[in-house]
């Protein structure tokens, strides 16, 4: 058996682009139920997160870690990214929580 394909040596290494570290992905309270409870959400304000058909597409505020682009042209970072990086994952939730606002004064 002959080997045809052969692993293409690599010039560079790209640094994955972490979209909680970045201005455009913002938190957005979701109504559930009645509407008196909200779960969390993260979107992209530039855009770039769609569904199939186009419409926006929001993930849960939890998984906010795990979104990540190989390159984004609307990219800016917010700072320092390992330190901001390791500070979310200690605080995230771990699953999809439920709020209730708090109390309106009567
Ligand atoms: S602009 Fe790009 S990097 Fe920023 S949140 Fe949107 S997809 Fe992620």
């Amino acid at each position: 058996m002959s080997r045809t394909a052969q692993a293409e040596p690599r010039t560079e290494t790209k640094r994955k682009i972490y979209c909680a570290n970045c201005k455009n992905c913002k938190l957005v309270p979701s109504p559930v139920g009645d509407d008196t409870r909200y779960v969390l959400r993260v979107r992209c304000a530039a855009g770039k997160w769609k569904k199939r058909l186009g419409d926006e597409k929001l993930y849960k505020y939890f998984t906010v870690i795990r979104r990540s682009m190989e390159e984004c042209d609307a990219y800016e970072p917010m700072g320092d990214e390992e330190e901001f990086l390791q500070d979310l994952k200690r605080n995230l939730p771990i699953n999809d929580e439920v709020y209730e606002p708090a109390d309106s004064p009567s």
